[in-house]
């Protein structure tokens, strides 16, 4: 870099000294050169004359000007002009060596030069520690070799480090890994809220193949000018393609990777460049060169479907938060770096710290040995952990929200509505498992397996999805009452709804109305608002589609409601499963729809 200053150093002094030359050459040229100012002189016709270092400013007897400069040093004009009675102001100095006249002519250009070149080299070699000179940019692309992380490290999350460690066979060896057959997705989404670990779980796939990390964040390329983002974009892919087999991890990318077109104020060029940039580079990466992407985000909904598309980012993997079992082993990976007295039981806490992240209970472990320390203690207690867990529970810190436990209750006796109805109404799919930590915008999960071809439903299966819809609702309604029904289940509901209006309007399931398509759209769903305004709807038939919808709804809302009443044993022990297990299996579930006890799931160790 020091060589290379030198080097524009001297291109600019140059520069800077043919453009003088330059200079003389044409004045003297389009105006009168030296020969013709002697000759002026001999026909006197010169008044006076301004002399300066090498510029003389001449002065005719008809008030006319002109400036010329010396080509030679000539002491002896200034006798010839005396002699011809032409007055001489100023003198003839001592000629200026380049590097003065270059310093008291050229320093503004030359200073603004090195400035320019200095910045761009800056730009070019794009690292972002050297951006400092932006001042306020914060991006930045780290390079990591030797992580230390690994899968030990992280827990919670079983599922998606299980996916995950097909990823590491393939880094430590990806030629074999091809020749067995293996497909090698290019890009991985990770979804899951904030602080659930996954750059977490992208640094121990790095570390557990012990491969290079390098890892950018969406969110800082909003800031930077336009091109930067992009340019950076292209150097971590040249990086990484030179350090291959390696992983790229982008944080946030919901940032850049909004869909493009939409949003407030319009585009941001910065934002679109860079993400085109990123789709760009997937696209010209093949499968065998070792490289993996990674993305994190909590809004997959928001991202633009070019980056989801095949062989971009087409495997997402969910990193949810911890139940009750993975928040346990979540504090006691964090616990092994603190010193903790024997008092402390890791599932106690577990249990008092639903909707927590790993990240909170990483602070939680680390606020509680700084408690102890402040009380000058060698070992963290129970007392301090539970102080600080109230501590971070009841302070601002915390921008997630934070379950009560009556909260917790109706959540679950809300996903026990769903799951009973889904296990005992006809031809519905069977139920895989439930659970009552929230994911992405619903509050509690219920997760069935669909088993037939979704493209062909019948009657009977629609039905029954209309019923198990309403069941989460149900169960609150018939516990709480009609009054103290949670808006939990608005979902629920807009799904049943459409799903009953498609029923009716678009695959002729009513008898009233025949197999008639009833929507402009194939695709369309209709809401009452759009009906009124179709020309092809008269008002009489359009009353006769809501009449329908809601008889349909009200068949089945119906048969809903019998089946939880029947049942509502199952309901109050399934209710208490869900509060104590947080997330329960299909084979939890046979227990307690056979009446039996339930079954502790794998690796939970009752204390
Ligand atoms: P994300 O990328 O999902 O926002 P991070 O991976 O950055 O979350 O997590 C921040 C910190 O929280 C981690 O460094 C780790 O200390 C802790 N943490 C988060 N999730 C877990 C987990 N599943 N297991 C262990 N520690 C975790
Ligand atoms: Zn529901």
């Amino acid at each position: 870099m020091i060589k290379n200053l030198i080097f524009w150093f001297f291109i600019t002094v140059i520069l800077a000294t043919s453009l003088q030359d330059l200079n003389i050459y044409n004045i003297n040229k389009n105006q009168v050169n030296y020969s013709s100012f002697l000759k002026e002189v001999n026909q006197n016709k010169i008044r006076d004359t301004y002399i300066s270092g090498r510029k003389v400013v001449v002065t005719r007897k008809d008030m006319t000007q002109y400036t010329i400069y010396l080509p030679i040093k000539d002491p002896r004009l200034i006798d010839t002009l005396v002699k011809k009675n032409i007055k001489v102001t100023g003198a003839i100095s001592e000629e200026h060596s380049i590097f003065i006249s270059f310093f008291t002519s050229w320093s503004p250009v030359y200073i603004l030069e090195v400035a320019f070149i200095f910045f761009i080299i800056k730009i070019q070699n794009g690292n972002g520690k050297n951006l400092s000179l932006f001042g306020k940019s914060k991006a930045k692309m780290l390079f990591k070799n030797n992580i230390k992380t690994t899968f030990l490290d992280v827990a919670g999350c079983k599922e998606a480090k299980e996916e995950m460690s097909e990823l590491v066979e393939y880094l430590k060896k990806p030629k074999r890994f091809k020749k067995l057959g293996g497909k090698i997705p290019k890009g991985i989404l990770l979804v899951g809220p904030p602080g659930t670990g996954k750059t977490l779980l992208a640094k121990a796939i790095a570390g557990e193949a012990n491969v290079p990390f390098f890892t950018i964040s969406g969110s800082d390329f909003v800031e930077i000018f336009v091109g930067v983002g992009a340019s950076r974009v292209r150097n971590m892919f040249r990086n990484a393609r030179k350090n291959a087999p390696c992983i790229i991890f982008i944080d946030e990318i919901d940032a850049v990777g909004r869909q493009r077109g939409v949003g407030l104020g319009g585009g941001n060029d910065e934002r679109e460049q860079t993400l085109n940039q990123i789709l760009v580079e997937m696209d010209g990466f093949e499968g065998n060169k070792g490289i993996i992407l990674i993305a994190a985000t909590n809004r997959p909904d928001v991202l633009d479907p070019a980056l989801l598309r095949p062989g971009r980012f087409d495997r997402q993997i969910v990193v949810p938060l911890p139940d009750i079992k993975g928040r346990e082993e979540i504090l006691k990976i964090h616990m092994r770096k603190v010193p903790i007295s024997s008092d402390v039981i890791p599932i106690i806490l577990a249990r008092g710290t639903p909707g927590f992240s790993g990240a909170d209970l990483a602070n939680l472990v680390n606020e509680s040995a700084l408690l102890a320390a402040r009380c000058g203690k060698k070992v963290v207690s129970m007392l301090d952990f539970e102080n600080s867990k109230d501590k971070i529970i009841m302070g601002s810190e915390r921008t997630s929200v934070v379950m009560t436990e009556k909260q917790k209750e109706s959540i679950a006796y809300h996903e026990s509505g769903h799951v009973i109805v889904g296990r005992l109404v006809p031809d519905h799919d069977p139920v895989h498992k439930a659970t009552i930590i929230p994911r992405g915008q619903s509050l509690g999960v219920t997760l069935f397996l669909p088993t037939n071809d979704i493209f062909n439903l019948n009657r009977e299966k629609l039905e029954s999805q209309i019923s198990v819809l309403y069941g989460g609702r149900l169960a609150e309604e018939i516990i709480y009452g009609y009054e103290q029904v949670s808006t939990g289940a608005c979902n629920d509901i807009k799904v049943a709804t459409d799903l009953a209006r498609r029923m009716v309007t678009k695959w002729g399931f009513s008898e009233k109305l025949g197999p008639i398509l009833y929507t402009e759209n194939g695709n369309e769903v209709f809401l009452g608002k759009s009906f009124s305004k179709s020309k092809y709807i008269s008002n009489e038939t359009a009353r006769i589609i809501d009449e329908e919808i809601k008889s349909l709804i009200e068949i089945n809302y119906q048969r809903a409601k019998s089946i939880l009443l029947d049942n509502i044993d199952i309901l109050n022990a399934m209710k208490d499963a869900l509060i104590k297990y947080e997330t329960i299996d299909s084979s939890q579930i046979d227990d307690l729809m056979s009446r039996k006890k339930v079954r502790d799931p794998e690796g939970w160790d009752n204390n």
